[in-house]
């Protein structure tokens, strides 16, 4: 293989460890780099151990009972890769060092113009024209899948595993709607599966709900390359369908979580941390927006203010 590829691939696989291991709670890390050159290992310091951080009464008691942070499911690995070097951490995490490319899916280049000429008619009509739908619409969610198909209307087509659409209760008054599915959505086909879905489950089972009595969508459906966030054009050319979705829920609240989702369903620049916890309109619909779960995985001190919002969510459903 040529070195330069060898290299970017390595600094990729080192990226994607250390960012899994932030999102499992270290914080610093001190890498030990002669060491790695004489033992061909890498030897990693866990660095601070993290605070334990006081937690509102009431749901977020019963989400860290639920799921302390040590419960991870690792992915297993079944092959034989270089032992790693026993107590450290990275010791746990599966080796990318075999990981299979992933399989790169292309339309024709023509199939994918044509679609994408019908889709700047169609898909990016302004929210208002969506939303006009709210009250007249004639869709259904197997007509709305349906057209969706196997999209090729933006390049995440070309690397994702599936099509993952909105799931759960297509009548409930209240939906979630996030960023884009992560890896393990992009494999089980179905909306916060993974850890940071593990997290909004008990988030809606505090607020009082059963997970499968929400609506839960994406403004994409496609895993984004490295679990970036979408591109404008991207999200622009997915998110008429959630529109469209939401107008055949009709549901009385919507959360949105974290930027992606406040900017693309309301046409905002207003950043999260700015508007989370104050009621929004999207023409009559109410919407909270709220910190991303896998924001919370990073920074448990923030699910305090992400009940205070669900809270909000849950009195003003009471009272409906
Ligand atoms: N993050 C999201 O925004 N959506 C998912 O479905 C999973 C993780």
């Amino acid at each position: 293989m040529d070195e330069e590829l060898k290299v970017g691939e390595f600094i990729s696989d080192v990226r994607e460890q250390i960012l899994f291991l932030q999102e499992v709670g270290v914080e610093a890390l001190a890498v030990e780099w002669a060491s790695a050159v004489d033992s061909g290992k890498l030897i990693v310091d866990s660095g601070r151990s993290v605070e334990p951080i006081a937690q509102p009464r009431g749901g977020f008691e019963r989400i860290e009972k639920a799921a302390p942070p040590e419960r991870l499911e690792l992915p297993r690995k079944e092959d034989g890769a270089a032992p790693r070097s026993a107590g450290s951490r990275l010791a746990a995490l599966p080796s990318l060092k075999d990981r299979k490319a992933a399989p790169v899916r292309k339309g024709s280049m023509r199939q994918v113009q044509e679609n994408q000429a019908a889709i700047s008619m169609k898909a990016d009509e302004p929210a208002v024209e969506a939303a006009a739908k709210l009250e007249e619409t004639i869709d259904t969610i197997e007509s709305i899948r349906a057209e969706i198909g196997n999209c090729l209307r933006c390049p995440l087509h070309e690397r994702r595993t599936q099509v993952v659409h909105t799931t759960g209760n297509f009548q409930a008054e209240l939906m979630f709607v996030g960023e884009a599915p992560g890896a393990d959505e992009d494999e089980q086909g179905f909306p916060f599966v993974g850890r940071a879905g593990q997290l909004l489950t008990k988030i809606i089972e505090g607020m009082g709900y059963k997970r499968e009595e929400v609506a839960i969508g994406n403004i994409n459906r496609c895993l984004p390359p490295g679990n970036r966030p979408p591109t404008l054009p991207e999200a622009h050319t997915c998110r008429p369908f959630l529109l469209r979705e939401i107008a055949v829920i009709k549901p009385k609240v919507i959360v949105v979580m974290g930027n992606t989702a406040l900017h693309n369903l309301l046409d905002t620049k207003a950043g999260i941390t700015k508007v989370r916890g104050e009621f929004q309109d999207y023409f009559g619909v109410k919407v909270m927006p709220t910190f991303h779960p896998a924001f919370l995985l990073r920074d448990p001190r923030k699910k305090r203010e992400v009940w205070e919002d669900m809270k909000k969510v849950r009195d003003y459903l009471a009272g409906q």
